[in-house]
């Protein structure tokens, strides 16, 4: 296995009560990449990144987390190594956005461990890095769909992962957080980190994303850098719409989509 690859994914087979949603499918995740999965709704994207976060049990197939089977970590070490953040995630316990952000420590810190310096900096660089200094003290029952997303980031980067897997982590996002965001996981990888996000922002997805896979009926029909994969007959047999792709006005090798009113 080459020295870089992070997540390694062999002819793995997800999904429920012994059907299959996406099947035999094959990847890798290098160290600082960010690996995109688009695809239309029921496709299975979540379904693949609950078992690659080692939340769910593959019906089969491998996935390797630093050339290791992801079965064979004790499920401390597997959280302290894998952030993950699930789709529209809601919170119901009145925590603060502090005491949130610091159970990204509980992994290395023990859920009865006192919080060491050590977990006070993860914790105010994960706030800072995530614009919500200024928001410590509130409880995240009490915020917006878009900020509590932001604390849920920021509690995964507390942790201080390897590989960050989010779903659709813009969805709650205005434009602005949306960008910085997809700005802050660009800085991200850039310093090693690798991270499997969904997305449905195609455009987006060409801004930012190092490798793509699009994922239909039942496998991923298209892998590649998203010049590759956001070609307008794919996404049309992908998506059944018609669209247009043309070159973005001041960065022309990435595809841009435009969507047509359905005649
Ligand atoms: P996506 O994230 O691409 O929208 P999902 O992974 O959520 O797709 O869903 C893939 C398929 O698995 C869908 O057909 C969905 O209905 C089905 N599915 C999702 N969760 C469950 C579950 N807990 N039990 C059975 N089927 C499920």
């Amino acid at each position: 296995m080459e020295a870089d690859v992070r997540l390694s994914v062999e002819r793995l087979t997800v999904g429920y009560h012994g059907k299959a949603v996406l099947s035999e499918i094959c990847f890798s995740v290098h160290k600082g990449e960010l690996f995109t999965l688009v695809g239309p709704n029921g496709s299975g994207k979540t379904t693949l990144l609950k078992a690659l976060a080692g939340l769910t049990q593959p019906i089969s197939g491998t996935i390797l987390l630093d050339s290791k089977p992801i079965t064979s970590y004790l499920s401390y070490e597997r959280a302290s190594k894998i952030g993950y953040v699930a789709q529209a995630s809601s919170i119901h316990w009145p925590f603060t956005v502090y005491e949130l952000v610091s159970q990204g420590r509980f992994p290395s810190r023990g859920w009865f461990g006192n919080e060491r310096q050590e977990d006070r900096i993860a914790v105010e660089e994960a706030l800072e890095i995530t614009d919500l200094s200024g928001y410590r003290e509130r409880l995240v029952t009490e915020l917006s769909g878009g900020e509590l997303q932001r604390v849920l980031i920021a509690r995964s980067l507390a942790q201080k992962p390897e590989l960050l897997i989010l779903d659709e982590p813009i969805s709650h996002l205005d434009i602005r957080y949306q960008i910085t965001t997809m700005e802050l996981l660009q800085k991200l990888i850039s310093q090693g980190l690798s991270a499997v996000i969904s997305l449905h922002d195609l455009n987006l997805a060409s801004l930012y994303a190092s490798t793509m896979s699009l994922v239909a009926k039942g496998c991923i029909v298209k892998h590649g850098t998203v010049q590759e994969v956001l070609r307008p007959e794919i996404l049309q047999e992908a998506y059944t719409i018609d669209v247009e792709v043309t070159p973005h006005p001041e960065h022309p090798n990435l595809p841009m989509i435009y969507y047509h009113r359905q005649r």
